[in-house]
């Protein structure tokens, strides 16, 4: 898929897998195992999918997967897997190097987002995954993750992100910017404080990387919220404002964390929101 100048392309860095009551909240399983079945342990399959933009001069990379630095306990709770699909792996089948990336957008700094950030070198040092980029985050969820409550702090991992201020190639913005003529960053505060959407439109084409607002398919219903959301509430509304521009739009969304819908688009009856095509980028 192509917009203005940009070329888009899924990178699938991994897969993993969470519990299925957390990824739904308060909708019973009942429902949500029609989308998505969970297995012995209730978890549900997960990916963390990255975007890359390619305009020629720019290559822009989208949120960076898991990473290699969890512990073998952590591993094993999400069953993080990647026999199929690696960050490295899926750059390489696009012909891109990490020193090709000139920019890192992250939506936010929970570990499934940002672990592919940094990596722990042969010595045991912390080190930039991509060392000629700028990562970009918004500085209101930089601040939040550096100081998170007990009920989130499972999912800040510091040395994801304290080493891009370390070395200087951190950006923080303040709300809602045009990072350049097609792309938009738009926070939302009802999963965590000010993650970011990323909106690339050339006015008659635009995708939505929605991040954890709509991460699967089966989150398309608007009260289908995960119990991770600090603000649920707040989610509902965003989730109602952005899915009326949407379906009312015919923008095209890319679900990051769905292994089996890359991205989608929505439309609106009656019974509410629902998935009225399901298609890939290439
Ligand atoms: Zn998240």
């Amino acid at each position: 898929m192509q917009i203005g100048d940009y070329k888009l392309h899924a990178v699938q860095t991994g897969l993993f897998k969470l519990d299925g009551g957390a990824m739904f909240g308060v909708v019973p399983k009942n429902l949500w195992q029609k989308t998505n079945p969970a297995d012995s342990l209730n978890r549900i399959d997960m990916c963390t999918r990255a975007l890359l933009l390619d305009n020629g001069k720019r290559k822009i990379l989208i949120d960076t997967g898991v990473g290699y630095k969890l512990s073998e306990k952590v591993n094993k709770i999400y069953d993080i897997d990647f026999s199929d699909y690696t960050l490295e792996k899926s750059l390489e089948r696009l012909k891109v190097k990490k020193d090709d990336i000139t920019d890192v957008i992250l939506t936010h700094l929970h570990f499934d987002h940002a672990g592919g950030s940094t990596y722990y070198d042969a010595e045991n040092r912390l080190r930039i995954n991509f060392p000629n980029a700028t990562y970009h985050v918004q500085r209101k969820q930089y601040e939040w993750a550096l100081n998170p409550t007990e009920r989130d702090r499972a999912s800040f991992f510091p040395e994801n992100y304290k080493p891009l201020e370390d070395n200087k190639v951190l950006k923080l913005i303040d709300g809602e910017i045009q990072f350049d003529e097609l792309i938009t960053l738009l926070p939302v505060n009802g999963h965590t404080s000010s993650m970011q959407l990323v909106k690339i439109s050339d006015g008659s084409n635009t995708m939505l990387y929605t991040a954890d607002l709509i991460p699967t398919a089966g989150h398309v219903p608007a009260p289908y919220i995960m119990g991770y959301d600090l603000f649920p509430l707040t989610t509902l509304e965003e989730k109602h404002k952005y899915l009326k521009d949407i379906s009312r739009n015919k923008w095209s969304v890319f679900l990051e964390h769905d292994p089996h819908n890359e991205c989608a688009k929505i439309e609106f009856s009656q019974k509410g929101y629902f998935i009225s095509d399901r298609f890939k980028l290439s």
